[in-house]
């Protein structure tokens, strides 16, 4: 059965915890041949890394190119005696499907596949452009042999997304209610603040860091980076330790170390905010302190598909199905939305997130059917 509840039911069978595909894919690829799609599975791997099966399918070769995008991974079930319905059964009862993955994200992947085949059924097998589907095994753990690699391996072979839709549990109370269009960056960071070691009863021969971290935590705390931006809230900086590592009471330490972690919105990006938050602290150290941020690698960078022709169909499809107008949203954590935005612009809607990652996951059998239409809706209105 090709409707979206099955396809759900299918998936969450396979008991795809990270790195395991446990035949999702398989499911997936099926169906897909079977209605025409040129169906690619690449696996990628790195030293340390458990080896991830992807999945690439396209159908037309001409533009607009439209993506759906998803994850068939899974978190572990937790404790499974504690779940009402089998953790990995796909259960329906009382109007709800039960299982890890049903709403993040398998059952997105269901409801825009089961769209999909309707649409290709109703216009004679073809699209009036490209459709294609983007699926990792590699979202929920470490995501470094998954989506940000098959993006790569799409672009080596000439292919160009013009936008996609990614199917993250993006509604937070009901269907309807929110379309993820940006996530803030994220930068991490230490401060390291050089002293002179000593003993206590002889503080002139000495330098004491401790006072001086702590001065420069507030100073670099207190300022705010910025009031926010259009789509954005403020950008913000917080220190999560201080760490000096002393066991002697009767030592001044000769040195201090305090973490911190920005979560920064579109007036910045890593490199400026990075020279911000130095010059801050050159400014707050004058020419007595000693000290320096060691920045850490980070690929989560700030990202946000500006409202306009791509969003509106969203919304339009949304508020057709739900009677709700969405909110465009750049709340919450990260996603792997984060590289797709590198390509070409890209939006999340999916399921209720509710339940996601909590004993009884589960979805409303009538929120697929909804999720599906809503997909339709957007393929109908991208195409016309
Ligand atoms: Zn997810």
């Amino acid at each position: 059965m090709n409707d979206a509840v099955s396809i759900t039911r299918d998936l969450v069978r396979c008991p795809s915890v990270t790195p395991a595909d446990a035949g999702a894919l398989g499911v997936l690829e099926n169906l897909l041949k079977a209605a025409g799609f040129e169906v690619h599975r690449v696996t990628f791997g790195e030293p340390g890394t458990a080896d991830i099966d992807n999945l690439y399918a396209r159908i037309g070769d001409s533009a607009p190119h439209i993506s759906f995008a998803g994850h068939t991974d899974v978190v572990p079930a937790g404790d499974e005696a504690a779940w009402s319905h089998g953790a990995f059964s796909g259960e329906v009862r009382d109007g709800f499907l039960y299982g890890r993955g049903a709403v993040d994200m398998k059952g997105g992947i269901a409801c825009s596949l089961a769209a999909v085949l309707q649409y290709l059924a109703d216009h004679g097998g073809k699209p009036k452009g490209s459709i294609s589907f983007l699926i990792t095994g590699d979202e929920e753990d470490i995501s470094v042999n998954g989506t940000i690699k098959l993006l790569q391996w799409v672009a080596a072979r000439g292919e160009k997304l013009d936008h996609c839709v990614l199917g993250e549990p993006s509604n937070v109370e009901v269907l309807g209610d929110c379309i993820k269009v940006g996530r803030r960056g994220s930068q991490s960071g230490t401060l390291v603040v050089d002293g002179v070691q000593g003993h206590v009863a002889y503080p002139h021969r000495a330098a004491n860091p401790v006072p001086d971290i702590s001065r420069l935590i507030v100073a670099l705390s207190e300022e705010p980076l910025d009031h926010g931006s259009a789509q954005f809230q403020a950008s913000n900086l917080e220190f999560t330790s201080v760490d000096v590592g002393n066991t002697a009471s009767n030592v001044i330490p000769a040195q201090a170390r305090a973490k911190f972690n920005i979560r920064f919105n579109d007036n910045h990006n890593h490199e400026t905010l990075r020279a911000l938050v130095d010059e801050r602290l050159a400014k707050a150290c004058g020419n007595r302190i000693r000290a320096r941020i060691e920045w850490q690698p980070s690929n989560s960078n700030v990202f946000v598909t500006k409202p306009g022709a791509f969003t509106d169909l969203a919304v339009s499809a949304i508020e057709e199905v739900t009677g709700r107008k969405p909110e465009l949203s750049t709340s919450g954590g990260t996603s792997d939305a984060r590289f797709i935005s590198s390509y070409c612009p890209v939006i999340e809607f999916g399921l209720v997130g509710q339940t996601m990652h909590q004993v009884d996951e589960r979805t409303a059998v009538s929120d697929l059917e909804k999720l599906t239409k809503i997909y339709r809706g957007v393929l109908d209105r991208y195409f016309a």
